[in-house]
């Protein structure tokens, strides 16, 4: 009777398992007959009155499945162990199906294997489901690699997860390599140290160093050398755990592209401050020869009274020599004021006093001023006489304005120049350059101040443009209205001196060497 009861048993578990669309089969290792279920049937696709034997049942598999799938049954026979295939059921001209088979080896008390016997079930939607999610993976990822920003994916721990061909590309790790170890390879110190305990941080305090912020920062080549990037990093949460991604963009070629400029902007500034001198070339040569031609006047007198007289007019000859010395130091200081004024050199603000920065451009840029009758005032006010600034740019700028002013006033019948300095805030100067020249034509007030506009014969048109630019680059500004006179004034600001970030800075004595 329990043969009887087992068989019965054996009738509903496997009815229970048709009826929720599970196939079973078995197969007779012995006399190789294999046996199925109407499921097992219909899952195939084969008639429920066509004969179905092994052969069958690998006739029904996709050609390129055979193979694997005796090889996984051959294996479970001979080792006894259970398996699990999945394999697709390709009718002709029908796309393909798929099927999944599990099973196991029933033995002989001896541990003979006598039958395999198991399971079939359809994973058609699955497999089709995972494809369509592996498609898009590779889809993403495919557009990931294109991406010209190196991309690192992260986890909790700091170690990398995902490394594109950009990333390779910049930091020369291979992606082998470099997945699975901690992202901190790609920093040097501090950062490297550093890194887990700022991942720590922000998982226990949510303090975020750089998480949805972005940064310049250093990156470092599997060769050890570093580089500029910027990294901007997201978070993500993916099967209850926690990533970070990176986005890396070099800044090697921007840094470069940069330094280049500012050498260009330099090299310009240095080019306009030559022209200006070639421009006032005569000038100077005049004022040069005031104090050389007195100094030769001095000489001669001295050397006939000498002549003439016998030692007795010593006292003259001292008085000239004295004079002529006075002119040569007068000679010296043009011609040094000259040299630093077209030397190349390096931008380093200081602290100035306004008063000394316009006495001096006024000596190279007012020659010639009171030759053409200009009335020259300087209002400088004491209280604010302290600039942050660098001399010799600053200067430039103001040779700018005064030859523009003198130029303007050519015609005119009233000439003045005036100079003054006011507080503009707590931390910016103002110095005003007013004139009582032809002043600026409503159409061309807007081009005034860019490269190359000129309304002179001669001019370069570099001179407002390029004064701007320095005023700017000291975190002031620069431009120009017209006056009740009818002339143009020039206004820029400074950062002062006496601003509480600069007191520790030096005060620069303007004639040192
Ligand atoms: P440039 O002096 O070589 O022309 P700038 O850039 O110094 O170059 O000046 C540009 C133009 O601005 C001048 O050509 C002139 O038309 C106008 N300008 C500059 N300064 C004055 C001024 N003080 N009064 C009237 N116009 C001025």
């Amino acid at each position: 009777m329990p043969q009887q009861h087992t068989s019965i048993q054996d009738r509903v578990l496997r009815t229970g398992l048709e009826c929720t669309g599970i196939g079973t089969w078995a197969f007779d290792i012995a006399s190789q007959t294999l046996t199925v279920s109407a499921t097992t049937r219909v899952l195939f696709g084969h008639g429920i009155d066509q004969p179905f034997d092994f052969h069958t049942f690998l006739s029904l598999l996709d050609p390129t499945d055979r193979e694997a799938t005796t090889t996984a049954l051959d294996t479970s026979i001979g080792s006894g162990a259970a398996f699990d295939i999945a394999c697709r059921i390709t009718a002709p001209g029908k796309t393909s199906h798929w099927l999944r088979l599990r099973g196991g080896v029933l033995k002989d008390d001896d541990g003979r294997p006598l039958h395999l016997g198991g399971i079939v079930i359809d994973i058609d939607e699955e497999k089709r489901l995972e494809e369509a999610l592996r498609t898009r993976e590779e889809h993403l990822r495919s557009i990931l690699e294109t991406v010209p920003d190196a991309m690192i994916v992260i986890d909790e721990a700091g170690t990398m997860q995902y490394f594109s061909r950009a990333a390779e590309r910049l930091f020369g790790y291979s992606r082998s390599i470099a997945i699975g170890r901690n992202v901190n390879s790609l920093m040097p110190e501090p950062d490297r140290t550093r890194h887990d305990g700022y991942l720590h941080r922000y998982q226990t305090t949510g303090y975020r160093h750089i998480i949805g912020i972005g940064r310049i920062v250093t990156g470092k080549r599997e060769d050890g050398t570093t580089f500029p990037m910027h990294l901007s990093v997201g978070e993500m949460q993916s099967g209850g755990r926690r990533y970070f991604t990176g986005f890396v963009r070099d800044l090697t070629e921007h840094q470069q592209t940069q330094a280049r400029l500012s050498e260009l902007q330099s090299e310009l500034v240095h080019m306009s401050r030559l022209s200006a001198m070639g421009e006032m070339a005569s000038a100077l040569a005049h004022e040069l020869n005031q104090p050389l031609t007195a100094i030769s006047n001095y000489l001669k007198g001295s050397r006939r009274l000498l002549s003439a007289s016998g030692l007795t007019e010593l006292d003259k000859v001292e008085i000239a020599l004295d004079q002529a010395a006075e002119q040569a130091l007068r000679a010296g200081q043009i011609i040094r004021r000259l040299r630093s004024f077209v030397t190349r050199s390096e931008t380093e603000k200081r602290i100035e006093s306004v008063a000394k920065l316009v006495e001096e451009a006024g000596a190279l840029g007012l020659v010639g001023a009171r030759e053409q009758g200009v009335f020259l005032r300087f209002d400088l006010d004491p209280s604010c006489d302290l600039v942050l600034a660098d001399r010799v740019q600053i200067q430039q700028v103001l040779v700018n304005l005064f030859r523009n002013a003198l130029e303007a006033m050519q015609g005119s019948v009233r000439q003045e120049l005036t100079v003054s300095n006011t507080p503009l805030s707590d931390d910016m100067v103002l110095i005003r350059v007013e004139d009582t020249g032809h002043g600026i034509a409503g159409d061309i007030r807007s081009s005034l101040f860019q490269p190359f506009f000129t309304t002179k014969q001669t001019g370069m048109g570099v001179g407002l443009s390029i004064s701007r630019t320095i005023i700017e680059a000291h975190g002031g500004q620069l431009w120009a209205e017209t006056n009740e006179a009818g002339g143009a004034t020039f206004h820029f600001s400074l950062p002062s001196g006496i601003s509480a970030d600069f007191k520790n800075l030096p005060e620069t004595s303007s004639d040192a060497e």
